[in-house]
């Protein structure tokens, strides 16, 4: 800036320099921005409504925390992760460009009262992509390359800024008005520390304890198998269906830890169900580390020569596993034969296929 003319105090003509005005800020939401609509959804501390920018008129979903059930229930930890997620995948510039960035709620603004948190968020107008699963029973073949393609790049979006999303599973992947994937629910990510992300290997700082909670449930034993019942259940991030080996192992989790859950996530919308099942948390942890699942008569060959490159239990084996620290792309997963054909760069200008 130009310094500008000015008078000293005994009259001396000078020259100062004003000082640079910040740069404006909109001016702070509130809750009396919006007309607060129907309840769209609820967490286990939270609940989502719709709602209407009364100056805009924009629609968004709106989560309300109450302040003392998220002390109460030590999930602070938890709720400041998921705004730092969502302002990362909401404001970095940062291959802001990449088709992967279109795949993610993004958090337009966030205010307080008193009493309650609200994150002001895109509105997911379709919902949660498990009910689709569950009410067609299992996607065709191109229905799985489409979404599981979307989610592929999105992971590649994600990774690449060095987040670890950790509870990835149908009921965190959200659809627009459009029927494209907008990922949500980073309140067990992690992100990790700075650099490109290196791939998995014994000594690697690019995996991530999960012990960092505040939610003071203990770690997971070093063998989940031996651990008391009740400790087990509390103690590892993530939903037990898609949680992976190593989790449950050594407590540690790298950006495949997330390809693991895109394996559980093809398997299920090819087949309907998730591929480690049982009434029994304690079970599912079995099955998982000792792999034991199967595939149902029918199951499209190619898929599920992808499923079994990805659900390997050593990390550093998954398919994509190794892609990341040469280049910004899941190259190996996106060149396997069951996504021959698909361009994974325009897969957000597409119009999806029909669910059916
Ligand atoms: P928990 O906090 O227990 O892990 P959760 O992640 O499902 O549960 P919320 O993020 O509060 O909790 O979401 C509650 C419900 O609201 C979910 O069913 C989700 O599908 C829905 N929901 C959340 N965000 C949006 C959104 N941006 N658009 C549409 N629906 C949403």
């Amino acid at each position: 800036m130009a310094p500008s003319e000015g008078k000293k105090l005994n009259g001396a003509t000078t020259t100062t320099t004003p000082t640079p005005s910040p740069p404006t800020q909109p001016p702070k939401k509130s809750p009396n921005d919006f007309i607060f609509g129907k309840v769209i959804g609820e967490g286990s501390f939270s609940t989502v409504y719709l709602a209407k920018d009364i100056h805009t008129g924009k629609e968004y979903a709106i989560k309300v925390c109450e302040k003392h059930h998220i002390i109460r229930e030590r999930k602070t930890v938890h709720v400041k992760r998921e705004k730092d997620v969502l302002n990362l995948l909401t404001h970095s510039s940062f291959y802001a460009a990449r088709p992967g960035s279109n795949f993610f709620l993004k958090l337009s603004s966030t205010f307080q009262d008193l009493e309650r948190l609200y994150f002001v968020l895109t509105y997911a107008k379709n919902g949660e992509l498990l009910p689709y699963i569950n009410k067609v029973g299992s996607f065709d073949v191109e229905c799985t390359r489409f979404y599981s393609g979307e989610i592929l790049v999105a992971l590649e979006h994600l990774h690449r800024l060095n987040i670890i999303h950790r509870d990835l599973k149908p009921e965190n992947i959200l659809l627009d008005e459009n029927m494209h994937i907008l990922i949500g629910d980073f309140g067990s990510s992690k992100i990790l520390n700075q650099g490109p992300p290196s791939p998995p290997s014994s000594q690697t700082n690019n995996t991530a304890n999960d012990t960092d909670d505040d939610n003071s449930s203990p770690p997971p034993s070093s063998n989940p198998m031996q651990a008391p019942r009740e400790r087990r259940r509390n103690s590892f991030v993530g939903t037990a269906q898609y949680v992976s080996p190593e989790l449950l192992s050594d407590k540690t989790a790298s950006p495949a830890s997330d390809l693991w859950a895109l394996g559980c996530i093809v398997y299920q919308m090819i087949s309907g169900l998730p591929p480690f099942r049982s009434r029994s948390e304690y079970i599912i942890f079995q099955k998982i580390l000792k792999l034991e699942y199967e595939f149902p008569n029918g199951f499209s060959p190619l898929a599920r020569d992808l499923v079994e490159k990805l659900l390997v239990l050593d990390p550093s084996q998954r398919l994509g596993a190794q892609d990341l620290a040469a280049s910004p792309r899941y190259d190996s997963i996106r060149s396997h034969p069951f996504y021959k054909g698909i361009d994974f760069d325009t897969l957000h200008k597409r119009t999806p296929p029909t669910i059916y």
